[in-house]
């Protein structure tokens, strides 16, 4: 079977644009790869793939890699969880249903953090990633190493 992303010629130059934090930003919400910006990072909603198809970055550069997805997905659940909060309060006030509150606020509690796993993961990466450029150890496909970005906005 063919993958999802077809794979640059070994003649093809793919002249990758510099790792700004707002591309990086926007890769890791998309849930592609933070390095080359391809898709294909997952397998089914759950599942990342060890390396990137097109690039070769690794998706878990050092052990405990995940906790730092695990972080955002609990800040994200946690705003959420406390926005539902107070819409629920909003809403009902005064005569408001606490079974109804209980009950918006309890599906926010689950939904989220399982819609938000996969974002979670791309976009830890593509943080690590503008904390820490890639490195040799890295073992990505050099034609994927962009320039040194020089922290320009935009
Ligand atoms: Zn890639």
């Amino acid at each position: 079977m063919l993958p999802a992303v077809v794979e640059p010629r070994a003649d093809e130059d793919p002249h990758p644009p510099p790792l700004t934090v707002p591309r990086l930003l926007r890769r890791g919400l998309a849930r592609h790869c933070p390095l080359c910006g391809g898709g294909g990072m997952f397998r089914g909603w759950f599942t990342i793939v060890d390396r990137c198809p097109r690039c070769d970055f690794p998706t878990e550069r050092i052990e405990g890699h995940w906790l730092g997805a695990l972080g955002l997905n609990t800040i994200v659940t946690t705003g959420s969880v406390l926005v539902a909060t107070v819409v629920a309060f909003v809403i009902t006030y005064p005569n408001g249903s606490a079974i109804l509150a209980v009950a918006a606020i309890v599906a926010t509690a689950i939904v989220v953090p399982l819609a938000f796993y996969p974002v979670s993961k791309t976009l830890w990466s593509a943080i690590d990633l503008a904390m820490r450029p890639p490195e040799p150890d890295d073992d990505i496909d050099p034609r994927w190493i962009p320039p040194t970005a020089h922290h320009e906005e935009g």
